[in-house]
């Protein structure tokens, strides 16, 4: 006989763990108990010598889904004669600590009984188990048990309760529990809040459906405005309602069959599409597909999910190719998540609403991301993702740290707390230029507060003195607050999601973010490590005639472009573009600059994709923020030329010259080269002057680590060339998988910077 204790640290709680372990236990005839505490969960037992050894074993390799294990410590202890093996209470600690589950996509169990006519839970819209159904966006406070639940206000019916009292039932303690006789329903409402009266409210939304109807549909994490993606014209009534121009909008399509009719993928794409996670994956569009026009305009990628509430199984039983299922919002608002709300909200969009009452807590958009080199690029990392921490650099383990608050940017905010070297990144709450989003910050920092049981002592913010999160960080009453740059954040948030600490290369290419000297920077080259950078490159200064209109318009900054390579000779340029724009308006422009109005100096990189759009006819304005620049990667055709990359040198910082690049582009145009190859071009480029500059810093530095970071880095052309190029040169090179390079990411760089400074200050 032997006995073992082990430590076991993780996400084990809420997610099926105990009763496993009780399974597995039982399997090897061991004796003792297993109990929730405060750093996670301890397994005590004994049994004959070998047994522990596999019951190791299975452990580590038969995990419920859902369940995560960061370490095990195990210890041998003199037997003890348990008689039998118990699953003990939680032991309630002061310091409880447990991490609470992502919501997980229906299982594939649970979706069997809803199809089952002979199970009780058959068509039953809110059927879930230990693992799967909502966690995070229905969970107010931990302990994660059915009282600090959304669920709290459903008793459960006898059956239910058995399931739930049973070690050995898939339901045994899944808070979400429910059957029909005991559980939330579903309704159905027009747009005037009167309730439609059907035998069967699903199917009476699925023929809304199919009429091109506009259904508002109550989810894990908030709204869908549904639409049939088939129908044009119901599409455009969609967009038009929604004030929601030309952004791409999502589809669901019921599996991956229907998915291949419209899009391509890959097996790493389709494992991603059907992971529990159920993010969107952008995937190519097939040509001649049916898919309406209006879905995603000027873009050769769909935004596709599977289903992954029992709800939306029902109503794809029905044959949709696939449905529109954006976010329940106005443009730039929000996602709606309590039904009269909703209804407030949505009423001028939806035709009808699909409600329940199993009330959601805290709203989780939907995560979008891209494949990358076979792994997952994060387009916004919210349902599925959230609240799961990010492991830091082991530069930080053991040791007695503040928490932080990384209060993040502006654009695509996220916020990020830290608790001892785990930080949670917030779910993507949007941009911070609305009244609504701002009480979502607000409200999503008290919600992580409290789960996580953190007081932050410290403070890091963006150093732009107009954020309104920066505004906000200044205000409160934390003794500790410190500014990081924006890029440097960039770059820390990528060294973060690799436990890295060493310095690096840092490649931070955006298209705004305040510089120390005040400049919009944005196209810029860091050495950099988690305390501090220095910057050894970046694009020379240009104006930005118009400030952040010119952000909105990129015949703007093409015009500052043409301005600074031709001065008075671009007139005289047989440039088509310029005979399209408006000849006072360009002056006007040009007169701006001249004189120094309104025409703030920036060095970004986004901006000169923006440009290079206008010249070639491509975009001159945008309905959202690097529309003009992801048009452009998605127009190019494969090319392998590319245009003049010059810099000047000073005190060993290399500014990256505009004009030589710009005059090769014109006379391109003027040649008459097609505008996808220019744009190809123009890439390569870009990908030549970094993977130069690279070269020239790892001579200077020694250093062979590169990190690319910044919204640029969602351009997968640029990514890969630049990528390949470096790889092919011996660098080692990072690049983001679990935040998005964009400024969903700062918040973490930001907290990870703080972290960084007050270690190097302790010691
Ligand atoms: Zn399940
Ligand atoms: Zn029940
Ligand atoms: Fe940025």
């Amino acid at each position: 006989m032997e006995r073992h204790r082990f430590e076991i640290r993780g996400v084990v709680q809420g997610v099926g763990f105990r009763p496993f372990v009780y399974r597995l236990a039982k399997r090897y005839h061991l004796r003792g108990m297993v109990f929730n505490h405060a750093q996670g969960v301890t397994i005590d037992v004994e049994g004959e010598n070998g047994t522990l050894e596999s019951f190791l074993q299975a452990l580590q390799t038969e995990l419920p889904p859902l369940a995560q294990i960061h370490s095990i410590q195990i210890e041998s202890l003199p037997v003890a004669g348990y008689s039998d093996f118990k699953i003990q209470p939680s032991r309630r600690v002061a310091e409880h600590f447990t991490l609470i589950s992502p919501d997980i996509a229906t299982c594939s169990e649970c979706l069997a009984e809803l199809f089952d006519p002979k199970d009780r839970r058959y068509r039953y819209p809110f059927i879930n188990c230990t693992n799967c159904g909502p966690r995070y966006t229905i969970t107010s406070d931990i302990p994660y048990d059915r009282p600090n639940t959304t669920m709290a206000s459903f008793q459960m019916c006898p059956d239910c309760q058995r399931e739930y009292d049973d070690p050995m039932d898939r339901r045994f303690h899944a808070q979400p529990n429910a059957c029909p006789r005991c559980g939330p329903q579903v309704w159905l409402l027009d747009a005037k809040g009167q309730r439609v009266e059907a035998s069967d409210v699903i199917q009476a939304t699925v023929d809304f459906l199919k009429c091109g109807k506009i259904i508002a549909i109550k989810g894990m994490g908030g709204f869908h405005l549904a639409v049939d993606a088939t129908q044009e014209e119901a599409v455009q009534r969609l967009r038009w309602r929604k004030h929601r121009e030309e952004k791409p909008l999502a589809v669901m399509a019921s599996d991956l069959e229907k998915v291949a009719q419209f899009a391509w993928f890959s097996q790493t794409e389709a494992n991603l599409l059907t992971s529990p996670q159920r993010p969107i994956v952008l995937l190519k569009k097939k040509p001649q597909n049916s898919i309406a026009p209006s879905v995603a305009p000027n873009n050769k990628y769909f935004g596709v999910m599977l289903p992954y509430t029992p709800l939306h199984y029902l109503i794809f039983q029905d044959d949709f190719l696939a449905l529109v299922m954006t976010s329940g919002n106005l443009s730039e608002e929000p996602i709606a998540i309590d039904n009269a709300e909703a209804l407030q909200r949505l009423s001028k969009i939806a035709d009808y609403f699909l409600f329940h009452d199993r009330d959601i807590l805290i709203r989780s958009d939907d995560s979008v991301c891209r494949i990358f080199a076979d792994k997952i690029l994060p387009v916004r990392r919210s349902r599925g993702f959230v609240p799961l921490p990010i492991h830091l650099s082991p530069k930080f383990e053991h040791q007695h740290l503040p928490s932080v608050l990384g209060c993040g940017a502006e654009l695509k905010n996220t916020l990020c707390l830290t608790k001892g070297d785990q930080a949670f990144v917030s779910q993507h709450i949007g941009d911070l230029e609305n009244l609504e989003t701002w009480q979502f910050y607000l409200e999503i920092y008290e919600h992580l507060r409290k789960i996580l049981e953190i007081t932050p002592q410290v403070l890091a913010y963006d150093l732009h003195p107009q954020y309104l999160s920066t505004q906000w960080a200044l205000e409160q009453e934390i003794p500790h607050k410190i500014g990081v740059q924006h890029h440097h954040a960039h770059i820390a948030a990528c060294l973060a999601e690799h436990g890295i600490s060493e310095k690096v290369i840092g490649f931070a290419l955006d298209g705004t973010g305040y510089g120390l000297d005040g400049n919009i920077w944005g196209g810029e080259v860091l050495i950099a490590d988690l305390q501090d950078f220095v910057r050894v490159a970046h694009f020379e200064y240009l104006p930005l005639p118009g400030g952040a209109q010119a952000i909105k318009e990129p015949w703007r900054m093409a015009v500052s472009y043409l301005w600074k390579t031709f001065g008075n000779q671009m007139w005289n340029r047989a440039l088509p573009i310029l005979q399209k724009w408006d000849t006072k308006a360009t002056e006007f422009l040009v007169q701006m600059m001249q004189h120094r109005l309104n025409s703030p100096l920036t060095s970004s990189c986004g901006r000169l994709f923006d440009g290079v759009a206008a010249l070639l006819g491509l975009r001159q304005r945008v309905s959202f923020e690097g529309q003009a620049a992801m048009e452009l990667e998605m127009h190019l055709e494969s090319d392998s030329g590319r245009y003049a990359t010059e810099w000047t040198e000073q005190d060993n910082t290399r500014q990256f010259l505009i004009a030589p690049l710009i005059e090769d582009l014109v006379a391109d145009i003027e040649r008459g080269v097609f505008s996808s190859t220019i744009a190809c071009r123009f890439h390569n480029t870009l990908v030549r002057l970094f993977t130069e500059t690279a070269i020239w810093l790892r001579e200077q530095w020694g250093i062979n680590l590169v990190a690319l970071s910044g919204g640029c880095f969602q351009n997968v052309y640029l990514l890969s060339a630049l990528l390949q190029q470096l790889q092919k040169r011996d660098f080692k090179v990072l690049i983001h998988s679990k935040v998005p390079p964009n400024d969903g990411g700062i918040s973490l760089g930001q907290a990870t910077v703080a972290l960084g400074k007050y270690l190097a200050q302790k010691n």
